[in-house]
């Protein structure tokens, strides 16, 4: 089948403010450099990476919250990039979000069913009695009850706020849900039952997923495939097994061996990184993981490394790679 969505090339680049006033800089983060993927219907893709990778920003442009400098985004083979203003808010409503803090998405003044019902409002969508109803059977689907419309987003625990951001996300029936860390500031107790409301949520009503989390440990529970980010751009590329158990690119085994081990017969790879990671302002040269690899060579540090195809529909940006 088809791809429902077809990322090519992204970028988004930030300028910096001059130190100079008057003088425009010329200098800019590379949030997001040069991003290629495609999700199928139906799949979850995990996006990994440590914080300030570009994770984020490449959500928010898939979402088309914001505009990138370059690149396609195309949905069920159109392009959002240029789209006209009417029919781009129309696709949108298919391309939902849910983020990561469940405290700071909720407007406090507003009801859970005013929040729920409010995409529903803005698009136009039903009077008011089926606003309602739709409001309580998606309640019910996220496993919150019909008297909690009438209550405010503060009497409630991080987890059912999540409940509550993914009934919005839900209200206008999307394909796809982009969900950027949505555990991440939640219990570990809690963050397992929302990763399986998301899950029966997606059997239920064939979603598919762009599910974003710096944590590996998190998105094995969840993902089909796995796309590892480095500063701004897909390093490692692989089904959920291929990265686990074949691991391709030292970044990727890295974030594999901060996962504790599951037994003491468990005797993987083991790379602890020592720095953070570096200023995006001022990448490494070369391959920008170079400064933390434990395999760097000299290449390395002036050569960026391309994505090979490494065999079973996986790639890697390694200089110790072979192409397939
Ligand atoms: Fe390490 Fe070199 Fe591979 Fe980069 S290209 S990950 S520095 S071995
Ligand atoms: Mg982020």
């Amino acid at each position: 089948s088809e791809p429902l969505l077809k990322v090519r090339d992204l970028r988004k680049y930030f300028p910096i403010d001059s130190p100079i006033p008057f003088k425009k800089s010329n200098q800019s983060v590379k949030a997001v450099d040069g991003v290629s993927f495609d999700v199928m219907p139906g799949e979850t893709l995990g996006v990994v990476g440590e914080s300030g990778c570009g994770k984020s920003t490449m959500a928010r442009l898939v979402n088309q919250l914001i505009s990138p400098s370059s690149g396609t985004v195309e949905f069920r083979g159109e392009n959002l990039i240029g789209m006209d203003a009417k029919k781009l808010r129309e696709t949108r409503k298919s391309i939902q979000m849910v983020f990561q803090d469940p405290y700071a998405s909720l407007d406090p003044r507003k009801t859970v069913g005013e929040l729920i019902a409010e995409p529903l409002v803005i698009h136009r969508i039903g009077d008011k009695a089926s606003q309602k109803k739709r409001v309580l059977e998606l309640l019910e689907i996220v496993g919150l009850s019909h008297y909690h419309a009438k209550r405010y987003p503060y009497e409630f625990s991080g987890g059912q706020r999540q409940r509550i951001n993914i009934a919005r996300a839900l209200v206008l029936n999307p394909d796809i849900i982009i969900c950027d860390e949505p555990v991440s500031a939640l219990d570990v107790s809690v963050q397992a039952q929302v990763i399986n409301l998301l899950k029966e949520l997606q059997r239920e009503y064939n979603l598919t997923y762009i599910f974003i989390s710096h944590d590996l440990n998190v998105v094995r529970y969840m993902c089909d495939r796995i796309a590892v980010m480095y500063l701004g751009k897909i390093v490692e590329m692989g089904t959920y097994k291929e990265i686990y158990e074949n691991p391709k690119h030292p970044y990727t085994k890295a974030l594999l061996s901060a996962i504790p081990k599951e037994s003491p017969h468990d005797n993987k790879e083991r790379i602890i990184l020592k720095d953070a990671i570096p200023n995006p302002i001022h990448p490494p040269t070369g391959c920008h993981f170079h400064e933390r690899c434990p395999f760097m060579m000299d290449i390395c540090s002036t050569k960026i490394p391309q994505l090979l195809d490494t065999g079973n529909g996986h790639i890697a940006s390694c200089h110790l790679l072979k192409e397939h």
